[in-house]
């Protein structure tokens, strides 16, 4: 995949703000944060989303993900963190290698839940069936 922006991160032909790095994975602030310190979370070795990535791999970048985001936290003493993955074009995803984000969040940042709609039960009870069949 030599014509993936993030393997080219990775590969050092793309600089980036690094953060964290380990035998697998890469963190980089965000270059377009929603708020700075911003961070992605990438494995080294290609993958399109985690819903491709391999389980064991899946794992460690959890572990990773959980210490870069208290590592962020205290260090821009932030009074929450949202952990976020878009998952294919359909759900926002723009660069088709796998990345976890890591949002500090503040409480006058402004930022706002995502919006609700409303459904009826009979709509939960087909969707519930839908999903364990
Ligand atoms: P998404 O695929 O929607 O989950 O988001 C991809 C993210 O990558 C966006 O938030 C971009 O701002 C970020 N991004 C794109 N190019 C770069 C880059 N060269 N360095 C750091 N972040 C980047
Ligand atoms: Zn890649």
């Amino acid at each position: 995949m030599n014509d993936c922006l993030f393997c080219k991160i990775v590969s050092g032909e793309i600089p980036s703000y690094k953060i964290y790095e380990d035998e697998d994975f890469l963190a980089f602030l965000d270059i377009n944060p929603v708020n700075l310190g911003h961070t992605l979370v990438i494995p080294k070795k290609h993958s399109t989303n985690i819903l491709e990535m391999e389980d064991e791999l899946s794992k460690k970048m959890i572990i990773v993900v959980k210490k870069i985001s208290q590592k962020i936290k205290t260090s821009l003493k932030s009074d929450g963190i949202n952990i976020l993955i878009n998952n294919e074009a359909g759900a926002g995803q723009i660069i088709f290698h796998t990345h976890i984000h890591i949002i500090p969040r503040f409480k006058d940042d402004g930022l706002q839940h995502w919006p609700s709609k409303k459904f009826t039960s009979e709509d939960f009870l087909k969707t519930a069936e839908k999903i364990k069949k």
